[in-house]
């Protein structure tokens, strides 16, 4: 693990790639050109110590190094600022497209079900079978749309959570609830384990059933062939704990610090399931921590995998219970 790390570190053209600049302005390469002037300097300053005895031509030496570093501690600045800058205007592009785009899929959608509940008189099978073929991809752009603008608002710190009391167990039932025909037709048997009949939490119900939906959806997804999938409802030291588990395809190790990035999909969900874009498990960490809870994962590749998050009880939120380990 570590030594993976340290070779991605210095792998400077993988690191320009992923951050989309050129090779001189990636961080690991400012470093080592830091590094490597500060020993420079270093060794220049010992050096006209130990030739010159007059104290101007030590201050002027290190006067020298002064500005040497200056300059390039300026230069990284600069940098961080340019990819700060573009980050930021990415983001803007982002939500302002998917706000443009929210209205022609949604008229598309009201056109295409008007279409098929009040005109489908005289329409043949074959075109009504194109109609729903073209809703349900208005459904999928709408979904995408929405995960798009989410990640922007995320990204620009501005995810407004409209928190009320809810009660956990029967949203975790009610996000069930709406996956079983999903499961069903999947082969996958879907099951609650829940001791407890009341969990309260403080938290945005719609926001908090995105999380619901997304983490039993995969876990149904990311199974190959038929299987099965536990969803453990539980009290923990003050956080109402959910705890999902599937027998399914599993994340390589070598993945699985990449998981919750933006659209980071593993190589064997990838080949097993091709919808998908990466980004549910950004936005559902997001919210969980927005919550004031955390989103964590363990996983064996071939064996499955169990998807975990907390929310802090009202009681214990209240009496300062809830402390994130
Ligand atoms: P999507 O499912 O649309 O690709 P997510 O953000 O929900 O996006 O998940 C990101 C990736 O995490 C998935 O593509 C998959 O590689 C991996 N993943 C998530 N949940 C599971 C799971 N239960 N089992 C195996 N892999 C998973």
């Amino acid at each position: 693990m570590l030594r993976q790390r340290i070779f991605d570190e210095l792998n400077l053209r993988k690191q320009a790639d992923d951050l989309g600049v050129k090779i001189w302005q990636t961080p690991s390469f400012l470093f080592i050109v830091m590094g490597i002037i500060i020993i420079a300097a270093m060794t220049g300053v010992y050096v006209v110590s130990i030739n010159y005895d007059s104290p101007e031509v030590l201050v002027i030496s290190e006067s020298i190094v002064v500005v040497l570093l200056l300059t390039v501690g300026s230069f990284i600045i600069r940098t961080v600022e340019e990819v700060a800058k573009s980050n930021k205007m990415k983001s803007e592009f982002v939500s302002i497209a998917s706000h443009q785009l929210k209205t022609p899929i949604s008229e598309l959608k009201w056109q295409t079900e008007l279409l098929l509940t009040k005109f489908s008189k005289g329409l043949s099978e074959k075109q009504i079978e194109i109609m729903n073929e073209i809703s349900h991809s208005g459904d999928k752009m709408g979904r995408l749309i929405n995960d798009l603008l989410d990640v922007a608002r995320i990204d620009q710190g501005q995810l407004a959570l409209n928190k009320e009391k809810m009660n956990f167990c029967k949203m975790v039932e009610d996000a069930i609830d709406l996956q079983v025909s999903f499961a069903k037709l999947m082969n996958i048997e879907l099951k609650m384990i829940c001791n407890l009949k009341m969990l309260e939490v403080f938290v945005d119900k719609r926001r908090l059933a995105v999380v619901l939906d997304n983490l039993i959806s995969n876990a149904i997804k990311y199974i190959d062939g038929s299987g099965k999938v536990d969803v453990i409802v539980e009290s923990s030291d003050g956080f109402a704990q959910f705890c999902i588990r599937d027998n399914g395809v599993g994340i390589p190790r070598n993945e699985q610090n990449n998981l919750c990035q933006k659209f980071f999909r593993s190589n064997n969900s990838i080949k097993n399931q091709t919808d998908g874009t990466g980004l549910g498990l950004y936005i559902a960490k997001n919210i969980v921590e927005q919550s004031g809870g955390k989103l964590w994962f363990k996983s064996i590749e071939n064996v499955g995998s169990e998807f975990y998050f907390s929310i802090p009880l009202v009681d214990s939120e209240k009496k300062g219970l809830a402390v994130l380990k």
